[in-house]
């Protein structure tokens, strides 16, 4: 049987058989003893040790940036938040909070995590006024809203709180009485949802003065 083809461990280059690498060796290395061999091949562990290092530190890092983008800005019920608000869609509701007849302020800042996003949904002040804005057109549900509600850090009172935890809320949309889940009601420009716990007040309200938004 032949002898399988030799490479020289120092310069690469291969041979028929170990008696010419063994020639090769003694002619072209024999000023460079094992030890420079060794170093060779001590080398070329570092080199994987250094791969599997910057792949262990780009996984690392990989996980860090996914993680700090996504833990921030966690969507809430698909709604996103994004870093700048995102306007190519850019519509307004307007929501009272009425309990035994009486306006409930709805709080100002709600999905909006302050230096870091805007959510989809969001106020900016005590108006009760909804900002929707978002990257593209998607239709929105009053129970999208409330859930940014109550997952905006630092936001007071909570929806249920403002609501006394009622479970039997009625709302009226644009004057008339809605008998859908909070999931069915959509966010629609302009539109103005009453959200009623309690006594109905003798007058509710059907618009809402929007301004210029
Ligand atoms: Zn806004
Ligand atoms: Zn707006």
């Amino acid at each position: 049987m032949a002898d399988t083809e030799k490479k020289c461990d120092i310069c690469g280059k291969a041979f028929e058989n170990s008696d010419k690498l063994n020639k090769h060796n003694l002619e072209s290395h024999k000023n460079e003893p094992a030890k420079v061999r060794r170093v060779a091949s001590q080398s070329s562990r570092y080199k994987a040790t250094g791969i599997a290092a910057a792949i262990a530190i780009a996984l690392v890092v990989g996980v860090y940036f996914s993680e700090n983008q996504s833990s921030p800005r966690n969507p809430i019920q698909g709604v996103e938040c994004e870093p700048v608000e995102a306007l190519v869609f850019h519509i307004h509701a307007h929501l009272d909070v009425m309990v035994d007849g009486k306006s409930v302020t709805v709080p100002a800042g709600i999905g909006i995590k302050p230096n870091v996003c805007f959510y989809w949904l969001h106020t900016h002040d005590t108006s009760g006024v909804i900002h929707i804005e978002s990257p593209r057109e998607i239709i929105f549900t009053l129970a999208q809203f409330i859930e940014v509600w109550d997952n905006t850090p630092g936001i007071s009172p909570s929806f249920e709180e403002a609501t006394n935890g009622d479970t039997n809320l009625k709302v009226f949309v644009n004057g008339t009485e809605v008998k859908d889940g909070f999931d069915k009601i959509q966010l629609a420009a302009h539109d103005e949802i009453v959200i009623i716990s309690g006594n109905i007040p003798p007058s509710i309200p059907s618009y809402y003065e929007f301004g210029g938004l």
